[in-house]
């Protein structure tokens, strides 16, 4: 049942990512967009665009019946999700599966299990991942909280079920104000998710978070490709990325990535996930798993020479994973910077018009971005505008080759969080690899003071 066309329901780089790896195997795309991306890239590129509606996310990207029917019209045969917007949506993997389409993700049971961060963190349990110490499951009532939190030792992390974005979480400092965060963490959860289900972990003081990108084929069959360095982060949201973690030696890839497709074999995984952990003093401790692409795939495929839109539709397609995990090389260092259009330092968003636009090249230099001159960035969605990925055989050969990269990337009209990117690198820590997910806001703090 060879796919022959591809819906791609997501819009931006990502867009133009999956476009490009469908015409790369010979597969036809089609674009859906809003009015507002009528002149976008992606649209411009694809064989065929749909107009699905205004500007508003909920009208348009996230408009399962306008999307359906846009497959439907142009007998497209698989859709591609790409992150955010639908792709974590079990229902609508559910719709899309129930119209003969095939769905270019891991299973709907499976996006729901790990959508859902206590059944999540059951899983993981039951399938040998390491988990933080914390409650078995929600949790009810204030005296089994405050239980929980007495046995993992304070400070402790209310965390909401149904979270996401760093929404519907309280630190909690000592039992004092246990009562008051987790009112205010249920309170937030509610309101963000309609769900106020919590659940107690031990709060992490000073972790990195580390994850590793997996691939099922839903047959039983997966394997690991390494991991990612996402520690780089303002307020949850990752600025770099970079693969392998400068604290992981080989071993521990070897041991920890191991556990990770065997986790994945078990549970018959099919497609693309990553399992994001928090690390500290040499212990993985599992937060959450994305059922999805992610923003920071290209480092993986960068140190791996793996194309993993390529591997997510060959799995669609029913093939087997193309490479075998004795057969995967890890080689050589890849840093990401994602380039938003925002100021680089107070990030107030920066939409506009581009006056000119010149990505940066050469040898090891990719950019993934749908921007041209001319070009104007609506206001409506994200506003990470590029991907500039950069390989060197090492991490200092790595650093080097980014430092130039960025030097010669030139975005003008609206600010870009380049300068942010150029003043990180010459920060001893990031050279160092010695950074924490605590680092960038306190080194921001320090700088804007
Ligand atoms: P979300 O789905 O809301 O992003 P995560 O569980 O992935 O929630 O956590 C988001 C971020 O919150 C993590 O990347 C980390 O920075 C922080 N965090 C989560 N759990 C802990 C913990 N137990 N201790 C310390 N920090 C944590």
């Amino acid at each position: 049942m060879a796919i022959r066309r591809i819906l791609i329901a997501n819009r931006g780089e990502i867009a133009l990512r999956i476009h490009r790896a469908a015409h790369e195997m010979g597969i036809e795309t089609v674009a859906v967009h809003s009015t507002a991306d009528a002149d976008a890239m992606h649209v411009r590129l694809a064989d065929h665009a749909v107009c699905i509606g205004p500007p508003s996310a909920t009208d348009s990207y996230l408009n399962v019946a306008a999307i359906i029917s846009a497959a439907e019209v142009t007998d497209a045969d698989a859709i591609h999700p790409g992150y955010g917007f639908l792709s974590e949506n079990a229902k609508f993997a559910e719709i899309v599966e129930a119209h003969d389409i095939a769905w270019i993700g891991p299973k709907p049971e499976h996006i729901r299990t790990m959508g859902d961060k206590v059944e999540a963190k059951r899983t993981a349990g039951k399938l040998g991942l390491p988990l933080v110490p914390g409650s078995d499951g929600a949790v009810e009532t204030f005296d089994e909280a405050r239980k929980v939190a007495a046995e993992c030792g304070y400070p402790v992390l209310a965390k909401a079920a149904s979270g996401g974005g760093g929404r519907g979480m309280k630190v909690i400092q000592h039992e004092g104000e246990l009562e008051s965060q987790i009112s205010q963490a249920k309170a937030e959860a509610k309101a963000a998710f309609g769900d106020d289900t919590i659940y107690i972990e031990k709060y992490l003081g000073n972790p990195r978070h580390i994850e590793f990108q997996v691939f099922g084929d839903g047959k039983g069959n997966a394997i690991h490709l390494g991991e990612r360095d996402c520690s780089l982060q303002r307020r949850h949201q990752k600025v770099l990325e970079e693969a392998p973690s400068p604290v992981i030696s080989a071993e521990e890839r070897e041991r920890m990535g191991m556990i990770c497709a065997n986790a994945m074999a078990d549970m018959g995984y099919r497609g693309a996930g990553t399992i994001e952990f928090l690390w500290e003093d040499g212990e993985f401790y599992f937060i959450e798993m994305n059922t999805r692409l992610q923003v920071e795939h290209p480092v993986t495929e960068a140190i791996t020479g793996v194309d993993l839109v390529r591997e997510q539709i060959r799995i669609a397609d029913g093939k087997p994973l193309s490479v075998k995990q004795e057969e995967l090389v890890f080689s050589g260092h890849a840093i990401e910077c994602r380039i938003n259009a925002e100021d680089a330092f107070t990030f107030a968003p920066s939409p506009g018009k581009i006056t000119y636009y010149h990505p940066a090249g050469g040898m090891h230099v990719r950019v993934d971005s749908g921007l041209y001159a001319g070009y104007s960035i609506p206001p409506y969605y994200d506003s990470m505008i590029a991907k500039l990925i950069v390989y060197g055989r090492n991490r200092e050969g790595c650093i080097m080759r980014l430092r130039r990269a960025l030097e010669e990337m030139v975005v003008e009209g609206v600010k870009t969080s380049i300068p942010l990117h150029q003043e990180l690198l010459k920060q001893d820590d990031v050279l160092h690899g010695d950074y924490s997910i605590k680092w960038l806001e306190e080194w921001l703090a320090e700088r804007n003071a």
